[in-house]
């Protein structure tokens, strides 16, 4: 082949992935990716999305954005469950996480930020009424 390096009839057969030779099962943002990197793209966005978790980068997304990853990502992971024939338990395991996960994250993100930090306290304090409470 030619110097270029971009032909993409030669890229279609291959997962997106340098160094991945896999054939590609579905594509993420226009990139063909095998399932290994799928799961992959899949886990690691989703991290930075998620409020909870401690890899969350809210100033570098806006809303419109993670929400059309949300979609794609879990429009993509029931897509491959669908249509795969020879996947493993593990690998049905990861999609159905990922589709859940981003399914929960699509509601957290449509409730205000504040309702995360404020669940604590309700819980200490019943906790403290409870123990407070005389027995009976
Ligand atoms: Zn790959």
């Amino acid at each position: 082949m030619g110097l270029g390096g971009m032909d993409t009839k030669q890229r279609e057969r291959n997962c997106f992935v340098d160094s991945c030779s896999s054939a590609p099962v579905t594509s993420l943002g226009q990139q063909d990716l095998c399932l290994n990197h799928f799961l992959l793209r899949c886990y690691e966005k989703l991290e930075r999305l998620d409020p909870r978790g401690g890899r969350f980068c809210s100033e570098t997304l806006d809303a419109a954005a993670m929400r059309a990853f949300i979609e794609e990502c879990s429009r993509k992971a029931l897509d491959v469950s669908l249509h795969c024939k020879d996947l493993s338990n593990l690998e049905r395991g990861r999609l159905l996480d990922i589709l859940l996960w981003a399914g929960e994250l699509f509601l957290l993100l449509r409730v205000p930020r504040f309702t995360f930090a404020a669940s604590a306290a309700p819980v200490d304090s019943s906790v403290a009424a409870l123990a407070a409470a005389p027995r009976s």
